[in-house]
């Protein structure tokens, strides 16, 4: 009678906080948003700063962030710069052979959307033009400190998009 319910009620609470129950979905974004992989693609001044992100005063590394020579090896693609539209088809063929799931970091007001170079007509009015963009940085330039936030925000909407991915197959 009681004693058993006491039991039951004992194991309950030993099983919820020694078990942790997740999906594999939960897991695989969990380590893709702990381990995002930058391509290393500078466009103009705001790079210096997406360089120094990297280096050993704010070593990004310590966030899982490891910048990559080729789209082929990354997973983001930090848009850091005035995109001209000379560069722009340029610009999409590397985010075409990035492997999916990828991402995109509109960094600076100038990939945002022009930026300075608003009136120019050479100069894309924001990268969203050419490829989807999942986190806008604010700036002309952006600190290091601001991109790192950037990937703190893209690391929660990888997580996100894991969930609703669940959401939409459980609904259909
Ligand atoms: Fe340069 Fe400012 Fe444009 Fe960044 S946003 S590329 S710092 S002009």
């Amino acid at each position: 009678g009681l004693e058993a319910v006491a039991g039951e009620a004992e194991a309950e609470a030993l099983l919820r906080k020694n078990v942790l129950f997740t999906t594999l979905e939960d897991v695989l974004a969990w380590a893709r948003s702990h381990s995002t992989w930058p391509l290393t693609f500078g466009l103009a001044c705001c790079a210096i700063e997406m360089m120094a992100t990297s280096g050993s005063h704010f070593d990004a590394d310590r966030f899982g962030i490891f910048f990559r020579n080729s789209p082929r090896q990354a997973d983001v693609m930090i848009v850091s710069g005035t995109v001209t539209k000379k560069m722009a088809p340029i610009l999409r063929r590397l985010y075409d052979q990035m492997a999916e799931p990828r991402w995109v970091i509109a960094m600076g007001s100038c990939a945002t959307a022009g930026g300075p170079y608003v009136r120019s007509y050479s100069v894309v009015k924001g990268v969203d033009q050419i490829v989807p963009v999942d986190v806008y940085i604010p700036g002309c330039p952006p600190s290091p400190v601001a991109l790192i936030y950037g990937f703190q925000k893209l690391r929660a909407k990888i997580r996100a998009e894991a969930r609703r991915g669940r959401e939409v197959t459980a609904r259909g």
